[in-house]
């Protein structure tokens, strides 16, 4: 249902004009409830016929599901926008690991628990579990109970067999593991076990028209939570159906299919597998399941993540101040560099790659990177300058030298006129710090 106008709000009062709302006519009544300035309440004569399209029309387009239980669990969908640069992005795409009921699935479970990463000073992991049945029902359900007793990452239960996710469901009691999923033969069965469980549920057909249908009738059932596992035959398809799944929900504000959406990677060429992924994380999906564990394959799914899903409002960046890496001495260089943290965190890690003990004079350029602080004016000789007497920098060093990135070598003559420190032109590129530090900066703290 659309949101509803004024007039679509006043077709649904008494038009009684009586007043006691306080205001004056249904008509006006009904203006100040379209924006959101009188709650519909305060009509004692509203019918509940009234209330439940316009309780209706307040709920968000898309649901928010909750997978898993405690610390781990993942919160997916509740998105507003179809473009980040339109707000943000809310909920990060969740990642799972696919795993069958024929493996070692704690070994599995290790490797999900060790796929975790370090990027821009946040860690970024896997998610989920994602456990298909190719067994019989008792090895699946033993298999879902040794993956929760070897990790705490929720657990996707993929099976269309209601008596295995039955009996995976008792062994995981109180872990509200997704349940994938119901389709036209099973959905009255599954919907059962995920209201007696407390589960959300996947609900799988091949068409839109098939899935609308379907969580139709398990809403009916009393199953709210669910997650939208469209059935695909090619990347090209699967993207299409995202994109397709997140406008009907977000523009068109076609409840029946205002869910998150779970997606599978076709297993094959490894390469190709993380692409897709990536490309599913893009565009739209808020959970992405893929059999590739190699580090190499998920760390570029977990990256593009992180760099869909932060808040473009909010610039990426880290605290303006002096930062040590290693022991440094009174000999060591101090480098400058800007706020941003992509930036900051790169410059760290060459440093420290270098063995070379330093401090990092960070100067406060509202998270921008070295060229776009310069055009903007944000780091300049001045501002360098100002930030290397706050942080205290030179104190901690016997010497009156500074760093800069070599892109702005150009501020070299007005940084010392304002600092009166020697300014040292650095590499362009952080990767060029290492070599930078082991011999330039070696020859200049031996003349020290
Ligand atoms: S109380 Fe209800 S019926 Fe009376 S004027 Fe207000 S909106 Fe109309």
């Amino acid at each position: 249902m659309a949101k509803l106008t004024g007039i679509d709000i006043y077709k649904l009062l008494p038009k009684t004009n009586c007043g006691d709302c306080q205001v004056p006519t249904c008509m006006a009544f009904a203006m100040q409830v379209a924006a959101k300035k009188a709650a519909l309440e305060k009509c004692p004569h509203v019918s509940e016929q009234a209330k439940q399209a316009l309780a209706e029309s307040a709920e968000p387009p898309m649901r928010t599901v909750t997978i898993g239980t405690g610390p781990r669990a993942l919160q997916i969908g509740g998105e507003t926008v179809l473009f980040r640069h339109e707000e943000k992005f809310h909920r990060a795409t969740g990642v799972a690991l696919r795993v069958s009921d024929a493996e070692d699935v704690a070994k599995v479970a290790q490797t999900a628990l060790g796929l975790h990463f370090i990027r821009a000073g946040k860690e970024v992991r896997v998610d989920l579990i994602a456990l298909e049945q190719t067994q019989d029902a008792g090895t699946f359900a033993a298999k879902a109970a040794e993956i929760a007793r070897n990790c705490d990452l929720p657990i996707v239960l993929v099976s269309s067999d209601p008596s295995a996710l039955g009996l995976a469901l008792q062994g995981l009691s109180g872990k509200r593991p997704l349940i994938c999923g119901a389709n036209s033969q099973n959905y009255a069965e599954l919907a059962a076990l995920a209201k007696s469980n407390n589960a959300p549920l996947a609900v799988q057909a091949d068409s839109l028209d098939s899935l609308a249908t379907l969580t139709g009738e398990i809403k009916k059932l009393g199953v709210s939570d669910l997650v939208l596992a469209p059935k695909t035959e090619t990347p090209r398809d699967t993207l299409t159906k995202l994109t397709q799944l997140r406008r009907l929900a977000l523009e068109k504000n076609f409840r029946a299919l205002g869910f998150p959406v779970m997606v599978f990677t076709q297993p094959g060429d490894p390469f190709q597998e993380t692409s897709q992924a990536i490309t599913y994380v893009c565009k739209y999906a808020q959970i992405v399941v893929m059999a590739g564990r190699e580090p190499w394959q998920v760390l570029p799914v977990l990256t593009a993540r992180f760099n869909i899903f932060t808040d473009p409002q909010v610039p990426n960046a880290v605290e303006a101040k002096l930062y040590r890496v290693g022991d440094p001495g009174r000999d060591a260089p101090v480098i400058v560099t800007t706020n941003f943290a992509l930036t900051y965190f790169t410059v760290e890690g060459e440093v420290e790659n270098s063995k070379v003990p330093a401090y990092i004079a960070v100067v406060e350029t509202n998270g921008l990177g070295v060229l776009n602080s310069y055009a903007d004016d944000k780091l300049s000789g001045e501002t360098i300058a100002a930030a290397v007497k706050k942080c205290g920098a030179l104190d901690q060093v016997s010497h009156k030298k500074l760093v800069i990135p070599g892109l702005v070598a150009v501020l070299k003559g007005e940084l010392e006129d304002e600092s009166g420190c020697e300014v040292v032109v650095g590499p362009e590129e952080a990767a060029g710090l290492p070599g930078f530090l082991k011999n330039d900066w070696k020859r200049l703290a031996a003349a020290l």
